[in-house]
Order: C-alpha cells, then sequence, then structure tokens
C-alpha cells in the first residue's frame, strides 16, 4: 500500500487532467476481479462494481466509496524519492493516500468476495472522480450518460478525508453539514477608457470596484446580524483589478489610460445552501445597483461552486458504530469544516457521509507545500470502509 500510494504521488496530475492517475487507478482495480470497471465517466472518473450472482436492487444493498483522482498546482519542495515527476503539480492534499485506501479496499473485496459479497447478496461500489479541487468532477461523472446509464441505485455514499491538526487514526464526524457550501463569484464591470488627463470624457469603474469591495468586505458580517440562523456565512475578497484585466503583471501599468474595466473576485461560504444563495443574492444586487449609479456595464459569474456536504443520521450512527467496533477514537465535530468539498454533490443526491480521519498533530495543513500524507493512517481507513460495509445490515 505504502508502494501504491508513493507510486501515485509520482504522477500527481491537476484537475480534469488525471490521465495516468485514472490509468494506474484502472490497473490495480483490474488485478481484483471486480464485476464490471467503467472508465472516462465525466472525463477520467471511474466506477469499479462488485456485485454478487444474484443481486437485487430491491432486496440487498448497495454501498459506495469515493476518491479523488486530482492533485494541486502547487511545486514540491520535498526531496524524498517519490518526489512529484511533474513540475509544479503535487499531492498537497492527500488524495494520493485517499485512493489508496480505496484500492485497498478492493483488494480486500478480491480476497473476500464470497463471506463479503456473494454471501450476503451486496453490492460494493468504489469511485474515483476526476476535479475535486475545482468543484467540477463530481457534477461531471453524475451528468454522464455512462453513469446515468448504470442507473446506480445507491443505499448509502461514503467518503473520508485526512484532517491534519487532529491526532492519527481519529474518526471525526457530525450530523448534518460537514463541510461548508462555497462558490467563487466574478464581477466585471465594463465603462469607456479616455485620456487619463481626460477623464470625465470616459467611464472609469474605479467608485463601483471599491465600493463593491467594501461591501463584501462587511457583508458576512451584516448578513449574519440579520439572518434569523446564525450559521456561519463568510465573504472574501481574493483578487480585485482596475484596468486591463489581461495584464500580466502589477507592473503592467498605462499611466496615460482612465481604464474602462474592473474585476472583483469574492469567494463566498456558509454552512447552509440557502445562506450561500443568499449571499450571492446580495453581491447580485450591490453589483446591479452600483452599475446603474456609475452607468457601467455588468456582467457577473460564478466559478468552482460547492454544495454543503451533508451528512444523514443513519450514515453518521454507522460511521460511529464501525470506530466502535475498531476501536478507534471518535469525535464529534461541534461545528462544520469551513472548506468545501465535492463530494457534497453526491450528498445532494443519495444518503451518504463524509467523515475526517486524523492525520497527525503536527503535520503541516492541507495544501501546503511541504504536506505529504502520512501512510501510517491508510490501514485505518481501509478498516473503516470494511467494518461500513460488514455494519450497513443494521437498518436493512
Ligand atoms: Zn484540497
Ligand atoms: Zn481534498
Amino acid at each position: 500500500m505504502i508502494k501504491t500510494r508513493q507510486s501515485l504521488h509520482k504522477i500527481a496530475e491537476l484537475s480534469n487532467q488525471e490521465y495516468k492517475t485514472a490509468q494506474f487507478v484502472v490497473d490495480f482495480l483490474a488485478t481484483c476481479n471486480p464485476t464490471s470497471i467503467h472508465q472516462n465517466i465525466g472525463n477520467t472518473g471511474i466506477i469499479a462494481i462488485w456485485e454478487s450472482d444474484n443481486f437485487d436492487s430491491t432486496q440487498h444493498k448497495t454501498i459506495a466509496f469515493r476518491a479523488e483522482l486530482d492533485a494541486l498546482p502547487i511545486p514540491e519542495p520535498n526531496n524524498f524519492e517519490y518526489k512529484s515527476e511533474h513540475q509544479g503539480v503535487s499531492h498537497k492534499c492527500g488524495h494520493d493516500g485517499h485512493m489508496t485506501i480505496l484500492l485497498g479496499v478492493a483488494a480486500y473485496l478480491k480476497n473476500n468476495f464470497y463471506k463479503i459479497i456473494q454471501k450476503t447478496g451486496k453490492r460494493i461500489i468504489l469511485l474515483f472522480q476526476p476535479a475535486e479541487e475545482t468543484g467540477e468532477g463530481a457534477l461531471q461523472m453524475l451528468e454522464d450518460e455512462k453513469m446515468q446509464k448504470l442507473n446506480l441505485k445507491i443505499d448509502y455514499f461514503f467518503a473520508l478525508h485526512n484532517i491534519p491538526s487532529y491526532q492519527k487514526n481519529l474518526i471525526v464526524c457530525r450530523e448534518n453539514t460537514f463541510a461548508a457550501a462555497s462558490t467563487g463569484i466574478i464581477v466585471e464591470f465594463e465603462g469607456l477608457t479616455s485620456h487619463a488627463a481626460e477623464p470625465q470624457n470616459g467611464k472609469n469603474p474605479a467608485l463601483a470596484l471599491s465600493e463593491l469591495t467594501q461591501f463584501l468586505y462587511f457583508l458576512s458580517e451584516n448578513t449574519i446580524k440579520e439572518k434569523e440562523n446564525k450559521d456561519f456565512v463568510l465573504a472574501t475578497v481574493v483578487d480585485a483589478i482596475l484596468g486591463e484585466t489581461s495584464r500580466k503583471s502589477f507592473d503592467d501599468i498605462a499611466f496615460g489610460v482612465s481604464p474602462a474595466k474592473a474585476r472583483v473576485c469574492a469567494t463566498l461560504r456558509s454552512y447552509l445552501d440557502e445562506d450561500l444563495q443568499l449571499l450571492s443574492q446580495r453581491t447580485e444586487q450591490k453589483a446591479q445597483e452600483l452599475a446603474k449609479k456609475y452607468d457601467l456595464k455588468l456582467k457577473i459569474s460564478y466559478s468552482e461552486k460547492f454544495a454543503a456536504t451533508t451528512n444523514t443520521e443513519q450514515s453518521v450512527e454507522l460511521i460511529q458504530k464501525a470506530a466502535t467496533k475498531l476501536g478507534l477514537k471518535y469525535q464529534n465535530k461541534e461545528k462544520p469544516f469551513s472548506w468545501s468539498e465535492d463530494f457534497g454533490q453526491f450528498t445532494q443526491r443519495f444518503e451518504g457521509a463524509m467523515f475526517g480521519l486524523g492525520s497527525g498533530k503536527n503535520t503541516p495543513k492541507l495544501h501546503h507545500s511541504n504536506y505529504d500524507f502520512p501512510d501510517d493512517i491508510t490501514q485505518t481507513g481501509i478498516d473503516m470502509f470494511v467494518a461500513l460495509i460488514q455494519n450497513s445490515e443494521i437498518r436493512s
């Protein structure tokens, strides 16, 4: 398993470019005698199915597990022997570890097919999604005809994420929202250029940009004050530019031109999907107001949309039972995580849950350049998923 993780680490690939990674996964899965493997779903996604000869979806349970294929655009400073071969791209979210855990489950299913699948009538699905980091991959798969044709009735859908700053092998979970909803919003204003000596002859969007930036800065505070539920909302301005949006660097300045264009980008976050809608509406409203006030054209678009990951009560109960059975420490997280997870697209459609697997108190944080998935939690991930397969009879 360690060798497998390191091999995956070496070939780290960006979202929606996970070709070598997907091939590696498919080759491994093929050695585990699945009933069927389906490739290139939603670009590079993979679905492997193990089912009994007498499988009947009205009588037998289907349990699905997810891992992510993609890495991040982060250069790897580490010098270990399995360092990423792809410059500027590396596994800094531990998806190499998550894939390895699922491959470990595949190997287990191969060795225990009769006991786990044939005797119980169950169906197990291992799903590998592309483009988790950009929030695109889950929908790509769900909307792909190939997946729709499979018509998978999934009773329980689980995923895990390793969590730095939590002790190794601790299981962290909660009911309802587990990870926040979020979206990038892009607001573009367009006026008219003029000579910098005669700004009155043009339409310079500088004030629209600064007023919108201020509005966004106070948006979460003001929204929380007015909302009935006091759940977490957050707006973070991540980019603001006045002048040509195509310019390559901060030093690329045209002092002779009063500009026509401005762009403000923000990330909106909340624990509830409806609060995210509220933040989007308010931002759109303000942008429209400003466009009118300063006589500017307006374009609003969204990017990297993540639904909230929502855990059902039954699924969390199964996770808790699995942890207890394995003698693992379980922590109920009081508040959801403020980051977002593309797994939310699956929990919107299927009963399921995501849980956290502690990856060490002193492990660098996710997406930090010196993060590396700790191999000594892999077995716990495999054991948890196997226990979930065994336990899922409880609520038949
Ligand atoms: Zn990540
Ligand atoms: Zn991740």
